[in-house]
């Protein structure tokens, strides 16, 4: 009893600490939005580009785990088994951003492991802004004070929360986390107010559609955004199950499109819901695939410098030692890349499902991707 107080108490303390921020939203549409709208008309001309006129895949989105080691000990987490091995130096980094720009990379995402352990991420962020890409990161929140100054040169943050309070600490493996995440944005948004916040809520057997209202109403009285991902943990499962504690909390389709019926009412509601309508009705009407473009879009490079095969997981080819605009060219990154064209996997997990539809210019994409980039 006296820990459900005090929960609430804790609750209803960060409730009044932004009801001053109510009065006027930081995600307004303003001049400083422009930036964010160039970006997503760039990618659409990138998307034309890689289409019809490159004779080879050109991806315009820089996806790297800039660290495989993390605080936290979630079970779903699949990166943990891969803890030991050695992160790029913060030159390699450099050199790869520069490479990266000059290919037609026009945006990257940072995530891990957790990316604010490595104490030169502030550099690491530098390099990515310094060479024109949108720079995005994805953290459990845990250091958002302590190594705060990326936020000088980020564009935008994703803190993972999946529940209130202790709930989410135990679903982390983390005493004090939820605190932490919460005062972290607080110290962002006064600190960076130019940079956009999202919160990621996984939805997973481990919560339920009570606790992601609760996460709905904690950003809605922050003031920032929220997208939900969905736990699909089934590459290598059987593999993987108990080994770290990794377990299985993938949840069956009628239990995650009765969810995302109830997220979707939430979003019209007007929870700052950022999930798209294309990708929210897939999950509701139960869809099991798709066919998947990401790799297209994306290239995703692991900690020690492999580019990584999403469709298992499998390190492909390094740029470490090598120039990235070879690697590009390469037979086998060519066949990297090709290889989603007969992807059964149909992820929902990340943008996989938004960018496959852009990328073929499904009417439904394009509508509910405009509506959000508006909004
Ligand atoms: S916070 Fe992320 S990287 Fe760290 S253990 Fe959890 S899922 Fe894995
Ligand atoms: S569905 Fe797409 S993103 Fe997922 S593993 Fe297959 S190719 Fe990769």
């Amino acid at each position: 009893m006296t820990k459900l107080l005090n929960e609430e108490k804790k609750n209803s303390n960060y409730q009044e600490q932004n009801l001053f921020c109510l009065k006027e939203s930081r995600n307004k549409m303003s001049l400083d939005r422009l930036k964010y709208f160039g970006h997503l008309l760039g990618g659409i001309k990138e998307v034309l580009h890689s289409r019809f006129i490159a004779k080879r895949p050109r991806p315009f989105t820089f996806s790297h785990l800039v660290t495989s080691k993390c605080n936290c000990n979630c079970d779903f987490c699949f990166w943990k088994h891969h803890r030991d091995n050695e992160d790029l130096s913060l030159d390699e980094i450099k050199r790869i951003y520069k490479e990266a720009s000059k290919e037609g990379y026009m945006n990257s995402i940072l995530w891990g492991g957790e990316p604010l352990l490595r104490q030169d991420f502030t550099e690491i962020a530098k390099a990515s802004h310094d060479v024109g890409m949108y720079t995005k990161m994805a953290t459990n929140g845990w250091f958002l004070e302590e190594n705060h100054e990326f936020g000088n040169y980020m564009d935008l943050i994703f803190v993972s929360i999946d529940a209130i309070g202790s709930k989410h600490d135990e679903l982390r493996k983390l005493p004090g986390l939820f605190d932490k995440c919460v005062s972290g944005i607080e110290f962002h948004k006064k600190r960076y107010p130019k940079m956009r916040i999202y919160v990621c809520c996984t939805v997973s057997a481990a919560n339920d559609f009570d606790s992601i209202k609760e996460v709905a109403k904690l950003c809605k009285d922050l003031d920032i955004l929220l997208y939900f991902t969905v736990n699909k943990s089934y590459h290598s499962f059987e593999e993987w199950e108990n080994k770290n504690g990794f377990k299985k909390l993938e949840l069956e389709n009628d239990n995650l499109a009765d969810i995302f019926k109830k997220i979707k009412i939430l979003k019209k509601q007007g929870y700052p819901i950022r999930n798209s309508d294309y990708f929210m009705d897939y999950i509701i009407n139960k869809k099991t695939f798709y066919h998947c473009h990401w790799p297209q879009v994306a290239t995703v490079m692991y900690s020690n410098g492999y580019l990584l095969r999403c469709s298992d997981r499998k390190p492909i080819i390094s740029v470490k030692d090598r120039p990235l605009k070879e690697v590009l060219r390469s037979e086998e990154f060519i066949n990297m890349v090709n290889i989603c064209k007969d992807c059964k996997l149909a992820c929902v997990g990340n943008y996989a499902l938004d960018a496959s539809g852009l990328w073929r210019f499904e009417p439904a994409a394009i509508k509910s991707l405009a509506q959000i980039a508006i909004t």
